[in-house]
């Protein structure tokens, strides 16, 4: 079928045939012959790069030719980016919301493409964004993530709501292999498009002994080294490929990248302008490691990196400088990176109280999918390495003959569940506990779970949760959110995690006004010094906190155990909860991450903060982003709840969010001014916007450079000519609405 008989509009279908693209793959076809351009649903399960995404964008042109809205929903906000960067191309208008979770952003609705995470848009329906009751066509990017153990739920909330206020509009799910599509695809009333088909072919094998076993054909590969992965991964480069290798630790992943790069070192001249282009974004060995390794073209990929080496890796790969990514399977459910051959090196992982485990079907699919570059290479291999013969042989059914697992629905877990009966009853979705169990019945849960009785018990718990927690009030039926429910709701924080704030905070402010009213002004401040102490320590606070469901918090190993025993006897008296002998695990992980970011606002050095808690600079990265929402939905709640704890919330999330003490507060306030300019400011005795003006520009450049100098007294004098009051920032806006 020519694309250029398609209703897609002329600009995209010349700006496709530029790519080469003139005729659809067979798949595609049949999305069509489906009914694709008449607004049918289509679930489409087909291999990884056989033109999923294509389909999505030729269904979304249709729908703009006809003044539609598009909605295209990613699990991951790099996915967000990339699809934002390829969608942009081809002329449509298009927005991205990956930004925070209690805005309403309603200039999005402008655009004829939005692209966002799925609790993005969770929050943008909580938040009562009105273009959502618009769009006319949703597409769902790896739409099998319905069944992720931790995103899951807000993605089949997010369908069953956005399906409750647009009955009409089209729905293109696009899946990887699973093993239940049928049922799926009947959930959202969607003609099933599957397919094995790929454009390039691909192999499957099991590696032992020095020889590939695809079936039949057996390959061999020459044992350059005494380690079978490398010798996998130089056996396919020296024939012009690629390779990808995944393994199951983050530290596998880099001495895999060392080996590697060993290996090529000879055979290769390195690659100086990459190296350093890594070694300046490296400030912890972990970077030097990395940058090292990619001179020689081997580069490890995984979530403890930073975001800007992972770019630089990921478009190193693309260009062909680097030869061997080996990854944590994040790189899997990622990004569309293709090569030539993918190694699956460890299918086992560490499963918190079940030892090592087989990886899922679905996510072996979904590596060995990446094998085999359109255009490029003649074929894809997949390779498992066998530790045994026997091992091997069970290989073969394990995966590569196995049939994918079924997705089911996570709304069964009870926490989820009662954050999105809060959002259902503060958006005014449903009004009493029938609409609730009504618009419940359209959900994937109750599409597989028909049984009503043990939802209606978990609903009446949910409920009798909410009214005692005070955020909702059930009178003659009819549910509605109070002011503070409606605030967490938007907030897009946990129920749950609420109320420990709350409860915690309220009790600390009770303590406070109580001796305010009962004690003489000395005896006040004894008492409320001592109380400070208490009640009031950034580690009480982060303690408090990470405790909350909202926070990730950080794996203890043994080794941790007698630093945090050191630090739990010295600081006991400031925790708000304690640890208990019956949820020790749980305990320390909430007192590591409280321990690491304090020591991230102590001004502890990245190196030392990742030595010390055995992390990579992105853990710090994804923790402090955690933590930020948390405590501004703290500061928020505070306002309402307990005002005492407000500027202490406040100040803490402006210190976290740049890693700095206390005293170097006014100094950041200023746009170009972070952690360490505003240090080396401060040891100038320069730390008040009054000593910025008193050592002037010309004291204040020779310590930050001329540039950030200008930049802070343009600044001073802006804000001197508005209101004078020089330190006002978005945050403060946030903050003080
Ligand atoms: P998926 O979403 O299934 O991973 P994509 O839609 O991203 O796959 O397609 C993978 C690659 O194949 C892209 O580079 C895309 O431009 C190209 N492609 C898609 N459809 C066709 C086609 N009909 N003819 C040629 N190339 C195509």
């Amino acid at each position: 079928m020519r694309i250029s008989s398609l209703p897609i509009g002329a600009a995209l279908a010349e700006a496709y045939e530029k790519r080469g693209i003139t005729d659809l793959y067979p798949p595609q076809e049949e999305c069509v012959s489906s009914g694709l351009f008449e607004g049918a649903n289509l679930l489409i399960s087909i291999p990884t790069a056989s033109g999923k995404t294509l389909v999505a964008e030729m269904a979304m042109h249709h729908h703009i030719s006809g003044n539609g809205k598009c909605l295209y929903v990613v699990p991951l906000r790099a996915l967000a980016s990339e699809k934002f960067d390829e969608f942009s191309e081809r002329g449509a208008k298009i927005g991205i919301a990956t930004g925070d979770l209690d805005r309403r952003d309603d200039y999005l609705g402008r655009n004829e493409i939005i692209i966002a995470t799925s609790e993005k848009v969770d929050s943008l329906l909580r938040n009562g964004a009105g273009w959502l009751k618009s769009v006319s066509c949703l597409i769902l990017d790896e739409a099998h993530l319905i069944d992720s153990p931790d995103r899951g739920a807000t993605l089949e909330m997010v369908i069953t709501k956005l399906r409750y206020l647009n009955p009409e509009m089209q729905i293109i799910a696009l899946t990887a292999t699973i093993g239940n599509p049928k049922i799926f695809a009947g959930w959202l009333n969607a003609t099933l498009v599957k397919s094995e088909w790929r454009p390039v072919d691909l192999k499957e094998g099991i590696f032992y002994r020095n020889s590939i076993f695809f079936g039949e054909e057996l390959k061999a590969i020459t044992p350059v080294t005494k380690h079978e992965d490398v010798n996998l991964c130089l056996d396919c480069i020296k024939d012009g490929g690629q390779c990808l290798v995944f393994v199951n630790s983050r530290r596998n992943a880099e001495s895999f990248a060392k080996r590697m790069a060993q290996a090529l070192k000879p055979e290769k001249s390195e690659l100086p302008d990459l190296k350093k282009k890594l070694e300046e974004a490296a400030d912890t060995e972990m970077g030097k490691t990395l940058a090292v390794c990619a001179g020689y073209g081997a580069a490890f990929h995984h979530a403890g990196m930073k975001r800007e080496q992972r770019a630089i890796i990921e478009k190193n790969f693309r260009n062909g400088n680097i030869k061997v990514i080996s990854s944590t399977p994040t790189l899997a459910a990622g990004l569309n990176l293709p090569a030539r051959r993918v190694v699956i090196r460890d299918y086992l992982r560490f499963k918190a109280g079940e030892g090592m485990q087989a990886i899922p079907v679905r996510e072996y699919r979904q590596m060995a999918g990446r094998a085999g570059r359109p255009h490029l290479d003649p074929y894809g291999e997949a390779v498992l390495i066998a530790k045994s013969e026997e091992v091997g042989a069970g290989l073969y059914e394990e995966f590569i003959e196995a049939p994918a697992e079924d997705v089911k629905s996570r709304l069964d877990d009870n926490y989820i569940l009662t954050g999105q009966v809060l959002s259902l009853i503060a958006t005014g979705f449903v009004k009493n506990k029938e609409e609730l169990a009504e618009f419940l019945d359209r959900t994937f849960y109750r599409y597989l779970n028909r049984s009503m009785k043990h939802l209606e018990e978990t609903l009446d718990e949910i409920i009798d949760f909410l009214v005692s927690s005070g955020m909702i009030t059930v009178i003659d039926d009819c549910l509605s959110a109070t002011r503070y429910g409606s605030l967490v709701s938007r907030l897009y924080i946990n129920p749950y995690s609420a109320d420990i704030i709350t409860t915690e905070l309220k009790y600390s402010d009770r303590t406070e006004a109580e001796i305010t009213d009962d004690l003489t002004i000395t005896e006040l401040k004894h008492t409320k010094d001592s109380e400070e102490i208490k009640s009031f320590t950034d580690i009480g606070l982060l303690q408090m906190l990470c405790v909350t469901p909202d926070m990730y918090t950080l794996f203890v190993r043994k080794s941790d155990i007698p630093m945090l025993e050191i630090f739990l006897y010295e600081h006991e008296d400031e925790l708000w909860s304690g640890v208990s002998y019956d949820s020790m695990e749980e305990d320390f992980r909430v007192l590591k991450t409280a321990m690491m970011l304090n020591d991230w606002i102590s001004e502890v050095n990245e190196e030392t903060v990742c030595k010390r808690y055995n992390i990579g600079p992105g853990d710090i990265h994804n923790s402090v982003e955690s933590i930020n929402w948390l405590l501004y939905s703290a500061s928020g709640i505070a306002a309402m709840m307990a005002p005492l704890h407000k500027k202490h919330l406040y100040d803490l999330s402006l210190r976290m969010k740049h890693g700095i003490k206390k005293e170097l507060l006014p100094l950041v306030k200023f746009r170009n001014i972070g952690r360490v300019r505003a240090r080396r400011l401060y040891n100038n005795n320069i730390r008040t916007v009054t000593d910025l003006k008193k050592a002037g520009y010309d004291k204040v450049s020779l310590v930050i450079g001329q540039k950030n100098a200008k930049s802070i007294f343009d600044e001073i004098i802006r804000s001197e000519g508005d209101d004078g009051n020089v330190n006002r920032t978005h945050d403060d806006e946030i903050f003080n609405k």
